[in-house]
């Protein structure tokens, strides 16, 4: 089971879409420098089918994918919940994973970043990171990280 702290409409962290990115807790990565250390903790909302309906409900006309910001401690809930976003509304899915390996049903995905935070190679907005996202094509999958560099960065 996994819960969330929060949500939003966001706008950079998938490039070119709307997306609804739901905020995971108890994330059980260590990374040094954590930007979120609350998420860590055992706190928030259960995230189930019923939890994200609510969600879909409110927002799915005003969105074009469901982005699940971590649930590393939870794989097959995190593929669960994004086939059911799927399946339910056809919008695109994306995964925000602290881990390096693809999930075992990748293809639920649309998008899936992966890598832990290193402090010292920086976020996904500067060309020295470690962390990489994906965009699927078919069965493919296209390294697109460089879309959050800005020229001259
Ligand atoms: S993946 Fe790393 S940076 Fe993100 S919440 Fe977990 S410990 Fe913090």
């Amino acid at each position: 089971m996994l819960k969330y702290y929060n949500y939003d409409i966001v706008f950079q962290e998938i490039p070119d879409e709307v997306t609804l990115a739901i905020n995971i807790t108890h994330c059980p990565n260590h990374c040094e420098g954590c930007h979120s250390p609350h998420l860590r903790e055992d706190i928030g909302e259960v995230l189930d089918f019923d939890a994200l309906d609510r969600l879909l409900a409110r927002y799915a006309d005003n969105i074009t994918c469901v982005c699940f910001m971590g649930g590393d401690r939870d794989v097959a809930c995190i593929e669960n919940l994004a086939k059911h976003v799927r399946e339910k509304t056809g919008l695109l899915t994306g995964w925000y994973s602290g881990r390096n390996e693809m999930p075992p049903h990748p293809m639920l995905f649309d998008f899936v970043k992966l890598g832990p935070y290193i402090p010292e190679k920086g976020s996904l907005k500067q060309r020295t990171t470690n962390q990489r996202l994906y965009r699927r094509n078919g069965e493919d999958w296209e390294d697109i990280t460089e879309r959050f560099w800005k020229r001259g960065s």
